[in-house]
């Protein structure tokens, strides 16, 4: 592949299909696929990475919020979208846009039908969301009475599916509480089921669920994080690849001389000469303050470059003094090699964090 003349994410489609077949293998033969592509697919591209999943027949896609669905549909995807997280101000452009609402609470329930009603809508799918332990989002099991009549007083919408979400499907220590989890969920569902009449799509697992439940996989699974290529723990990312590579180049080389100073608030005192190189990467990329001062690193020629001193909204600087290099060579953030967890751990945070906040200026580019 050609080498990175700037700032780049390069997207390795072959190894999303990778790590979709991977969960896929994990599934029994009619367990649906719900594909998580909230977030710019985790700071991939949502409409590319849809693209693609839709043409390997994936069953469902969910974003958090309606703008996100509102640019997939617009970019031509025709399947299925799940919105975890409706604002009762877009529901118009929602049901305009063939999106479904996962409803967590009374009052989007209520607005919802409203709003499906004056459309005049019939059985438009909603999704029904039930808190079993994340106490973040979802309706509880007192509610399943007053939520089911409401549902059945009105011809506008019907329940598609019915959710929860786990709080620690990758956390084998809290193995127990995740059992409670899903023995919770296999209640709510039953009397759901028994309350309306028929039985909507049943989904509770992540991708850690997924991995670590298999008997909780039910109806559909919900994967985010795996398709991107992490499967949170060191075991499980074996069994993944990494999609996304952040990579950049050296802008240009100086040399420090003992007692001089690197970056702003001379975030960096030299003690000893050294050689830096600064990099057209920073914070307003998504390096965030956090990996300065030694914490983070890079690869260059295969060898580990320390980020020196503050990260620059636009620039870092490394610590090159050990390392062959010249202006213009390539340099590696992350990638299947240091993989963005690793570099995630350096400043204490994980995976999601990191790929998430790759910001919209850099670029993205597909390798098919
Ligand atoms: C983000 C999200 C997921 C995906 O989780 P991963 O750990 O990335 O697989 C699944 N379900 C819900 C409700 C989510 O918010």
């Amino acid at each position: 592949m050609p080498k990175a003349q700037e700032t780049i994410l390069e997207i390795d489609l072959n190894a999303l299909k990778h790590n979709y077949e991977y969960l896929k293998s994990q599934l029994q033969n009619n367990t649906k696929f719900l594909a998580v592509v909230k977030a710019f697919a985790y700071g991939s591209d949502a409409c590319e990475i849809a693209k693609f999943l839709e043409s390997l027949n994936v069953d469902y896609f969910a974003v958090a919020y309606n703008n996100e669905g509102v640019s997939l549909r617009e970019s031509g995807i025709d399947t299925p979208i799940l919105v975890l997280h409706p604002q009762t101000v877009n529901f118009n452009s929602l049901v305009e846009n063939c999106l479904e609402p996962s409803i967590y609470n009374h009052k989007i329930l209520d607005e919802f039908i409203e709003t499906a009603e004056s459309k005049q809508l019939t059985n438009y799918p909603i999704h029904l969301k039930f808190n079993t332990g994340l106490n973040r989002l979802g309706f509880s099991k007192t509610d399943i009475d007053s939520v089911v009549s409401k549902i059945k007083a009105t011809k506008a919408i019907k329940v598609k599916s019915v959710l929860s979400h786990l709080g620690a499907s990758e956390d084998l220590n809290e193995k127990t509480f995740t059992q409670n989890q899903i023995k919770s969920f296999e209640d709510i569902s039953t009397k759901i089921i028994g309350a309306l009449g028929y039985r909507p799509i049943l989904h509770l697992c992540n991708t850690s669920g997924i991995l670590n439940y298999p008997e909780a996989h039910l109806d559909m699974v919900r994967s985010g994080i795996g398709l991107y290529g992490f499967g949170n723990s060191e075991k499980q990312n074996k069994n993944f690849k990494p999609i996304a590579s952040l990579k950049t180049v050296i802008s240009q080389i100086h040399t420090i001389h003992k007692g001089e100073s690197v970056g702003y608030n001379r975030g960096y005192i030299s003690n000893s000469s050294i050689k830096t190189a600064t990099l057209p990467i920073g914070h307003a990329d998504g390096i965030g303050r956090q990996y300065g001062k030694g914490k983070g690193y890079v690869i260059i020629n295969n060898k580990k470059a320390p980020i020196v001193g503050n990260v620059c909204m636009d620039m870092i600087m490394v610590n090159i003094t050990n390392i062959d290099c010249k202006e213009g060579d390539e340099v590696i953030i992350f990638g299947p090699s240091t993989t963005a967890e690793q570099l995630a751990e350096t400043a204490n945070t994980i995976s999601y964090e990191l790929i998430t906040g790759i910001s919209q200026r850099v670029k993205r580019v597909f390798l098919k």
